[in-house]
């Protein structure tokens, strides 16, 4: 079933795709692009990693010459390849990114939270040297601050945390924490962010996207517009993955449309 959908067409766009651009992938571009054109998906954006971690190797040349060169391949195969970039913490490195998104020509900008203070939300030390009453709230603070300042176009991976957190918890629940979503999705409501529903856990024992199907009804019942879907792969076989059970809870959710960027505007809905 999930093959046959992707086959007719269903997942129209992957809009969180990692390249060996990013230090954890090892992916050619034109192996991502071929992927995506082997399922039907006709819109893909490299959102390959500008953060903290990797602020002295990021390449924006490297990135948009081999961006240009999978433009001129795959495009008139029908595969549209946006040029994107997914930061960390905007609010608190935008001296150092603000320059990178003036000088080249992205058509979207994704931000989330990777970092709470000195700890990678990915470190299993941290889970297990904090309870959940500290790291989840620690999380949710720095998500806020990072979507009230803005400067970006939509907030990756919502509650990325849970992927690692739950290996060490064994249990997650969104609805306990709807207290400190909320404040989350108001701020990128009132910036005009939009979110995405990443189906990266839907590969990790935690078994759910990231956000899980409440947090993306919060978002729509308080008037949330703006959505993407993205896998955020880092291997060809992961492009598109769990994106048509994304598609399943943004309908569930009360969305009927995706958005689609270009040049850092809203250029296009697609409707689902
Ligand atoms: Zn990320
Ligand atoms: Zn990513």
């Amino acid at each position: 079933m999930t093959n046959r959908s992707r086959l007719n067409g269903c997942v129209p766009v992957d809009y969180h795709v990692h390249c060996h651009i990013s230090p954890d992938s090892q992916a050619t571009m034109a192996a991502m692009c071929q992927s995506a054109l082997d399922q039907g998906i006709s819109e893909i954006v490299f959102t390959d990693h500008f953060d903290r971690a990797c602020f002295d190797t990021y390449q924006p040349d490297k990135y948009f010459e081999e961006l240009d060169a999978v433009r001129r391949a795959f495009g008139p195969q029908g595969l549209t390849v946006r040029a994107g970039v997914e930061l960390g913490e905007m609010h608190r490195y935008a001296d150092v990114v603000q320059p990178v998104l003036d000088a080249w020509p992205y058509d979207f900008v994704l931000c989330g939270v990777h970092w709470i203070a000195d700890y990678c939300v990915h470190d299993m030390d941290y889970f297990r040297a904090h309870p959940p009453e500290e790291t989840i709230p620690a999380y949710f603070a720095e998500l806020a601050s990072t979507a009230r300042a803005g400067g970006f176009d939509v907030l990756s991976h919502a509650d990325v945390f849970k992927r690692t957190a739950y290996d060490v918890y064994g249990r997650f629940d969104i609805t306990e924490w709807e207290d400190l979503v909320r404040p989350v999705w108001q701020a990128c409501i009132d910036n005009n962010i939009g979110i995405e529903i990443n189906s990266s856990g839907l590969r990790k024992p935690v078994g759910q996207p990231h956000p899980s199907l409440e947090a993306v009804r919060w978002y729509r019942e308080m008037g949330g517009e703006r959505l993407t879907i993205g896998s955020d792969s880092h291997r060809p076989v992961h492009v598109g993955a769990g994106l048509d059970t994304a598609l399943d809870i943004a309908r569930a959710a009360g969305f009927t449309r995706l958005c689609s960027f270009e040049k850092r505007q809203l250029v296009r809905w697609i409707e689902i």
